[in-house]
């Protein structure tokens, strides 16, 4: 068999990546091996442009926002499926520093920043002592959905394998050839022009791109059943309690460089119970906690393009903790540039690191 590409994962990286490719009438091979507990299928699916408690628009937020709003709701006409939608953010702040700090940068944010229209109103439904701002705007992505909806189509078209993905059996060819006479690349009986690695956590052991300066991130999220609160918004006090399916609500996250396992934490659990006691005035039940790892780095910019000197073995990786904004549009540049050679952003392109993925070769 014979395809153009092989892509490994299909989180949201693979997923958009494999969807550019085919529809640019490429042959893709997809292989996914099937985890309960990803990084895409336990990240909550917001998009939010401003960060952090200096409150800050994210990096390239003016550009990846209305680019993810458009290839989201293309890729789900594409499925049939509805994955985006506006959903703000209403922040109580938790201290009186936090109010104050909300006020100072609201002026110089103030395409995101504003005041809820109605902050008497949310009384309804929630205990808070220092005030409220809104994000807006915001978007909520339905990253399940997403993951099952393409899924089904790659097995429609023959393009999924659900299985590990085992470097052993890749045969790659001689590196001294430039990237013009490289023959293919073989993996068990399919041989393609590249493989591109979008495997996730999994794939900082890749022996190709192992010396990237990953870091992983650990984040846990505790599911609770609450019936009555509006599904209009996400609200944020300290953690975020996003709409999640029905009327479950997925209550997070931690942002752990150190630890031991990936099993969720009785102390996380505790620190959601307090805040739930306190916040929220209807009743509630948890469900379920969550936890992954998500596949950051320190330089805080994906991984995007071509190993310098293992041209046909791609990346694209270390999404961190903006993977629903970020995948999209660098899966976008990526395919671009198989397609088109149109240049990937410097500051992501995996060619920063030339020097670095070259020691060894
Ligand atoms: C708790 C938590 C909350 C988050 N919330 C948000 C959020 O609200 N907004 C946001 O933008 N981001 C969020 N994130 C970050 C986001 O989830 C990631 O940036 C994004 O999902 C990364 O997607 P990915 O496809 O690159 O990797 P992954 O989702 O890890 O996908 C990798 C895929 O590759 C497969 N794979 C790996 N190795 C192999 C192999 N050898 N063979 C075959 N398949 C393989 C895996 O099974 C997986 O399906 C959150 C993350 C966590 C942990």
């Amino acid at each position: 068999m014979e395809v153009d590409y092989i892509i490994v994962g299909q989180g949201l990286s693979g997923s958009f990546l494999s969807w550019n490719l085919l529809k640019a009438g490429k042959k893709v091979l997809v292989i996914n091996d099937v985890q309960p507990y990803t990084a895409s299928k336990v990240a909550s699916g917001v998009i939010n442009p401003v960060t952090g408690r200096r409150i800050v628009s994210t990096w390239m937020i003016d550009i990846l926002l209305p680019f993810a709003l458009e290839a989201y709701t293309n890729l789900g006409n594409d499925i049939g499926i509805e994955l985006i939608s506006q959903k703000n953010i209403i922040d109580f702040h938790p201290t009186p520093q936090m109010k104050l700090a909300f006020a100072e940068r609201q002026p110089v944010e103030e395409k995101y920043l504003r005041y809820p229209a109605n902050e008497q109103g949310l009384k309804e439904y929630f205990n808070f002592n220092f005030g409220a701002g809104e994000i807006n705007p915001c978007y909520l992505i339905d990253v399940h959905l997403l993951l099952n909806g393409w899924r089904e189509k790659l097995i429609e078209n023959g393009s999924l394998w659900e299985e590990t993905f085992d470097l052993n059996q890749l045969t790659t060819p001689n590196s001294s050839l430039t990237p013009y006479d490289l023959p293919l690349t073989t993996y068990k009986n399919v041989s393609a022009q590249k493989v591109i690695f979008c495997d996730g956590t999994k794939g900082f052991d890749s022996p190709f791109f192992n010396l990237l300066p990953y870091a992983k991130n650990k984040g846990e999220a505790v599911i609770v059943e609450i019936d009555g609160l509006p599904r209009t918004n996400i609200f944020k006090q300290g953690l975020s309690l996003v709409p999640w399916k029905e009327n479950l609500w997925w209550v997070g996250s931690t942002y752990e460089w150190d630890f031991k396992d990936l099993l969720p934490s009785t102390a996380f659990r505790q620190k959601v119970e307090e805040l739930l006691k306190f916040w929220i005035k209807l009743p509630y039940k948890i469900v379920d906690h969550i936890a992954a790892e998500r596949p950051a780095n320190m330089e805080r910019r994906p991984f995007v393009g071509f190993h310098p000197v293992h041209p046909n073995m791609g990346i694209l990786n270390g999404m961190g903790t903006k993977g629903c904004s970020l995948a999209p549009y660098f899966a976008h540049q990526l395919s671009e540039n198989i397609l088109n050679n149109a240049l990937i952003n410097p500051l992501a392109d995996v060619k920063r690191f030339t020097k670095i993925l070259s020691r060894g070769n």
